[in-house]
Parts: structure tokens; C-alpha cells; sequence
């Protein structure tokens, strides 16, 4: 992949196209080297839990008269369900936007979104406005999960959700979801999309987290031809997805 089609001075077609196919290598070879990477995050991801359950259960067939069964199931569980969630998230991770795009139908997002909160049954709740009539083309079960992921980081890293928004701008469906939490951090609003970058990693794997909602999240709005983006807010995090509203009510 390395090789450069040898590029000569000047505007002519010969020289065009010497750059665009030297670009296109770049990009190829740079999608490559991150491919590799997340192959090389996911492993390690997986030996983690897998080597605690060997050295759990290692220790049980050594010194079975030490050993309290209940112990051992109990975190060789523990250890099978962070396998069992890392596997299933790889696994939609690499579905969405193939075959599954198929599903797709008219959703509105207020009826979505509502669903989701009443399912939720927050106590005192978060502030909740949403407008009529914001429909989009869409997978239920992948926009229900998108909305489920930020919900479910604004309870895990910011003390709960303060705000729930549906609203049209334009040609365009806005989803807001709002925290009053700490925030996050100007440098780090691209960073934690990627796959398995968690800010404060024993927070997110104590709750459960397998680094890859926020991927997923924005996999998912890109294969619905919107974009997830992270924008300022007074306080805490404001997650804003947009997609595009369905032909017929622009
Ligand atoms: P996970 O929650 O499984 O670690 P995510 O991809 O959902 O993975 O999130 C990546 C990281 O982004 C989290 O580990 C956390 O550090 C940070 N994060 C996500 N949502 C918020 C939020 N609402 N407030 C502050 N930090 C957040």
C-alpha cells in the first residue's frame, strides 16, 4: 500500500490524477492502520475478562478445600456478562448500516422519545420538550438504542438526564439530551466516539460500560444519514443528534 504513483509539477489531467489516486492511497492506508487498531483494542478488551475468569477458576482447582463455590460462580458471572456485552456491542457495532438498514420506516421521534422516557419511569424527570410532528426515516430498535446510550451515560456520568428536546431546524429532526453533570471536556468531544476511549475507565467498566455505546451511537446516526455531535452548554454534557426530517414534511 505504501507505493505513490509519482506525482510531476502543474494542472494537467496527468498530474490530477497522479494526486487524487496519491490521496486516495492516503486514505486507504490510514483506514487500514485504524481498522488494525480497533482489531488490536477489541482483543485486548476481551483478554481482560477472559483472564480473570482462567485466574479464578485456576485457583479453585489448585486449592479446592480454600475455595467458596459461591465465590467463584459469582465472578466467573460477573466476568462471563462484561464478555457476553463487549461481544453483542462488537457485533451491532459491525451490523449497523448493512443488512439491517432494510427496516427502515417512518418514525416520529416525539412518540419515540416519549416511549423511552415513560419506559424509564424517572422520578422527579428531566425537563422534556418535544415537538409534533418530527418524522424520520428510520430503525426503531437502532434509534431507540442511540437515545438509550446517551440516556443511559447522562445517569452513569453526569448524576441523571436534565433535558430531553425534539425539535425541526430546517430540513432537519434535532434529538437533544442534556446533563448537568462535570461535562466533557472541549478536547475530548471527538475523542470519545471512537471505539473503547472512556475518560475515567474504572467508572465506566464498573457500571457495566464497554466503551463502545458512543460508537455505536454515532455509527448509527451516520448509517441514518445524520451526524451525533457533543455541543457547548452552560453546564454539563449536550449531545445533539441530527437527522434528516422525512421527504414529505419538508
Ligand atoms: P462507556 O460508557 O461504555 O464507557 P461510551 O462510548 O458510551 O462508553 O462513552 C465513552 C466515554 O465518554 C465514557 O467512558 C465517559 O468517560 C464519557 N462520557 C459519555 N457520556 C458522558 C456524559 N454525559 N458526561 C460526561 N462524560 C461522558
Amino acid at each position: 500500500l505504501s507505493r505513490r504513483v509519482p506525482e510531476t509539477p502543474g494542472e494537467d489531467e496527468i498530474a490530477q490524477l497522479a494526486r487524487t489516486a496519491n490521496e486516495t492511497l492516503d486514505r486507504l492506508e490510514r483506514a487500514v492502520a485504524r481498522q488494525r487498531q480497533f482489531a488490536s483494542d477489541a482483543s485486548h478488551e476481551l483478554r481482560t475478562p477472559i483472564a480473570g475468569l482462567r485466574t479464578n477458576l485456576e485457583d479453585a482447582a489448585m486449592h479446592p478445600d480454600d475455595t467458596d463455590l459461591h465465590d467463584v460462580v459469582r465472578s466467573a458471572l460477573r466476568d462471563t456478562d462484561r464478555l457476553e456485552s463487549i461481544v453483542t456491542d462488537l457485533l451491532l457495532l459491525a451490523r449497523i448500516g448493512t443488512g439491517g438498514m432494510a427496516a427502515q420506516e417512518p418514525i416520529d421521534l416525539a412518540e419515540l422519545t416519549a416511549a423511552e422516557i415513560d419506559r424509564r419511569a424517572y422520578g422527579a424527570g428531566p425537563r422534556v420538550e418535544l415537538a409534533r410532528d418530527v418524522t424520520v426515516r428510520g430503525v426503531r430498535m437502532q434509534l431507540v438504542r442511540l437515545l438509550g446510550n446517551l440516556l443511559d451515560n447522562a445517569d452513569r456520568y453526569a448524576g441523571g438526564v436534565a433535558a430531553v428536546e425534539v425539535a425541526r431546524d430546517g430540513h432537519d429532526a434535532l434529538l437533544t439530551v442534556s446533563d448537568d453533570g462535570g461535562g466533557i471536556a472541549e478536547e475530548d468531544r471527538e475523542r470519545v466516539f471512537e471505539r473503547f476511549t472512556r475518560l475515567d475507565s474504572a467508572r465506566s467498566r464498573g457500571a457495566g460500560g464497554t466503551g463502545l455505546g458512543l460508537a455505536i451511537a454515532r455509527e448509527i446516526a451516520h448509517a441514518h444519514g445524520g451526524t451525533l455531535r457533543i455541543e457547548d452548554a452552560p453546564k454539563g454534557a449536550r449531545f445533539v443528534l441530527r437527522l434528516p426530517l422525512q421527504h414529505d414534511q419538508r
